[in-house]
């Protein structure tokens, strides 16, 4: 069973901020802004390449609930999700990372000179 499995499972501890029946939402242990929050489907899916269209339709209001909990809907946030080896993606279970609480800069993860990659 994989990591984000076992927090849904309650096997492992997680900061727990919103769930229903579908959707888990938990503060992610290592932040990289004030708000770092990592939303989950409760189902296990690999990642955003093999989620369906229905998953993410509950993960897209989902989102907005939990932006709406920790009082960052009008301030603003940024979702992503790593995809993969070259996206960066080191649990193997779809999550979107919520980051907020701050001014991000456009850079805020960038390790690499984009005009490199061009
Ligand atoms: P990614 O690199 O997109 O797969 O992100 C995985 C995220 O999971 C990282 O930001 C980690 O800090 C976070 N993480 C790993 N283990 C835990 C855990 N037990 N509880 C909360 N977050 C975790």
């Amino acid at each position: 069973m994989c990591l984000f499995c076992k927090i849904v499972n309650k096997e492992i501890p997680a900061n727990i901020i919103a769930e229903n029946d579908d959707f888990l939402a938990f503060h992610d242990i290592n932040p990289k802004a004030p708000i770092h929050i990592l939303a989950i489907p409760k189902k296990h899916v690999d990642s955003f390449i093999e989620v369906s269209p229905t998953t993410m339709a509950g993960m897209t209001s989902f989102i907005q609930e939990v932006a709406k909990e920790v009082k960052i809907e009008k301030s603003g946030y940024r979702i992503i999700t790593n995809i993969g080896e070259n996206g960066g993606q080191e649990v193997k279970h779809l999550h979107f990372h919520i980051l907020g609480g701050t001014k991000l800069a456009w850079g805020h993860f960038s390790d690499a000179d984009p005009k490199n990659n061009l």
